[in-house]
């Protein structure tokens, strides 16, 4: 079954109406025939039909067994790991998203627990940070922004071997394009703020469990601290699914086509897109995602932020935000932007100089997304000249 099928198959038809469209259940209770006879529904922050109609359509596309739909992306990541407890030991991606690196360093050492960042697309790294009290390893593949891929299915061994879970912070790829779970990952999250709801209208975020007992666990935990998804939000979500498989072929196809005409510019250093056989990590990439995705990151042959701020704001149909995966094309400079509370020295160890721009592609014409950034860095050009 080819993907947008199987998504649309599994968005069920309302049973008690027959209505095709998801209804949005906005209610915080449900009245019970006999105290604890219930049709399955008793509080809406312990389960809602419209939020488990998100939490099952995730799982099914993920292949896992149980999903759970939270107010943000950092929400879920939250959730995941409060699995953890004081001592334990978290090794992470180096170039990990922002806000997740803030949410570790800043609000989970405070409770005791270790996060060592390495390169996990280095598997040596990986190993060599492994002790005795690792209990997760947190990976992201492709990365953000510099778009290194690491080897799920290898890493997933790993963990396995070491006791440890293999979490994959899934937003870059989405579902349509790499199913960690089937390459041995025990838990995923999104972001589905970005390619799943996919129209830069709703903050959300997801968990996905290979397990019934994890599912059981993330449950307690969505259920005791309550970051749930509102019933409205989720409808938006599923509605933004329901075109994902075609949205994320043809988001692929775009940023393919921008980073070769990036890697003829002058005025650039490198592109990074894994579609690119020049990427580090393209052979992997090709082999375990279905779309190589819509985001592509390069950086200027002059390391200056005042030329790149520029060039962001130059452009036209790349609308200037942070952000991605909508409908729209977006440009950020990470440095300035995304990545800011990162500590410098980590930064530009995990590759984010001053000048690396990041750009969303979105689903205009590519005709017109390239006229965009060539007349974006002509500009650029004329103006460093009248300064110099
Ligand atoms: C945006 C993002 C998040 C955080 O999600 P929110 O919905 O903004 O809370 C986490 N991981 C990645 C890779 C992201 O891009």
């Amino acid at each position: 079954m080819s993907e947008q099928t199987n998504i649309l198959h599994n968005i069920p038809v309302d049973a008690l109406t027959g209505a095709i469209s998801v209804p949005i259940y906005q209610t915080s209770t449900f009245v019970q025939e006999a105290p604890g006879v219930h049709k399955g529904f008793d509080y809406a922050r312990t389960n809602n039909p419209t939020r488990q109609v998100l939490e099952n359509l995730i799982a099914k596309l993920e292949e896992g067994t149980h999903g759970f739909a939270f107010a943000s992306g950092l929400a879920a990541i939250d959730a995941v790991l409060k699995l953890l407890k004081s001592g334990d030991e978290i090794i992470a991606v180096d170039d990990i998203y922002g806000g997740a690196f803030r949410l570790f360093t800043h609000i989970y050492e405070k409770f005791g627990i270790r996060v060592t960042y390495v390169d996990t697309s280095n598997l040596h790294e990986v190993t060599n940070a492994i002790t005795n009290k690792t209990k997760l390893i947190w990976i992201e593949s492709p990365t953000n922004p510099t778009l290194k891929i690491s080897d799920i299915a290898a890493i997933s061994k790993l963990a396995k071997a070491n006791h440890c879970l293999l979490c994959v912070d899934n937003t870059f790829a989405s579902p349509a394009a790499q199913k960690p779970i089937t390459l041995g990952a025990d838990l995923v999250v999104h972001s589905a703020t970005k390619y799943l709801s996919g129209h830069s209208d709703v903050i959300a975020g997801l968990v996905v469990t290979r397990s019934k007992e994890l599912g059981e666990k993330i449950k307690f935990i969505q259920n005791a601290s309550g970051g749930i998804l509102a019933p409205f939000d989720s409808w938006l979500t599923i509605r933004g699914i329901e075109t994902l498989g075609l949205r994320i072929k043809q988001h692929a196809s775009n940023a393919l086509e921008i980073a070769r005409y990036l890697q003829q510019e002058d005025f650039i250093n490198q592109v990074y897109y894994p579609g690119l056989t020049s990427h580090p990590n393209h052979e992997l990439a090709k082999q375990q995602q279905r779309y190589f995705g819509g985001v592509v990151s390069f950086d200027l042959k002059v390391d200056d932020k005042a030329l790149a701020r520029n060039i962001v704001s130059n452009t036209t149909y790349f609308k200037l935000a942070e952000s991605l995966g909508g409908v729209k094309s977006l440009i950020c400079l990470p440095s300035e932007m995304t990545h800011k509370s990162i500590p410098e020295s980590i930064r530009k160890a995990a590759g984010v100089s001053d000048s690396l721009i990041r750009l969303s592609v979105g689903l205009e014409d590519v005709e017109d997304l390239i006229t965009d950034l060539k007349q974006s860095i002509q500009k650029t050009k004329k103006q460093t000249l009248l300064t110099a």
